[in-house]
């Protein structure tokens, strides 16, 4: 029976033992998403581009071996996919699954569109507030400039 061979192999590459998955991201948002997570070149990656979701029709997932992820990343994956979930994996067994969160301050990520704003004249690291309503508005914290979030 090839075929019930392969979907067995298939299965064991589908699972990983230490590291994160990450579901329920918009659909086509995983390159995206990849595009902010730091230090995974070397580990090996399962990414999946508008599988099925029951929920949403269609979504993408990542799973990454021994990633875990850290505050900026999960900032940004919350600005990019509000709907993802993390889940992480340890031994093999899921140690935790939650839903992100909106965050309400950033530091560190995106980039001021006011060309005046110090942050944009100096070494200095942005930081907005965060307005979550129809659109994502981060507001600059140095010139009190709106910045639209789009992905
Ligand atoms: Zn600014």
């Amino acid at each position: 029976m090839p075929i019930l061979k392969n979907n067995m192999e298939e299965k064991k590459v589908r699972n990983i033992i230490n590291g994160t998955v990450i579901d329920h991201i918009k659909p086509n948002c995983a390159m995206k998403v990849l595009s902010i997570l730091k230090d995974i070149d070397q580990e090996c990656l399962i990414v999946c581009i508008n599988t099925d979701s029951k929920k949403y029709g269609r979504k993408d997932v990542i799973k990454i071996e021994n990633k875990f992820l850290q505050e900026n990343e999960y900032n940004e994956l919350a600005l990019i996919s509000p709907e993802a979930t993390i889940s992480m994996i340890k031994d093999g067994k899921i140690t935790s699954k939650e839903k992100v969160k909106t965050p309400t301050h950033i530091k560190g990520i995106g980039k001021c569109k006011n060309p005046r704003c110090i942050t944009n004249c100096q070494d200095i690291e942005t930081e907005f507030d965060v307005e979550n309503g129809d659109k994502i508005i981060l507001r600059c914290v140095y010139c009190e400039s709106t910045n639209e979030y789009k992905n």
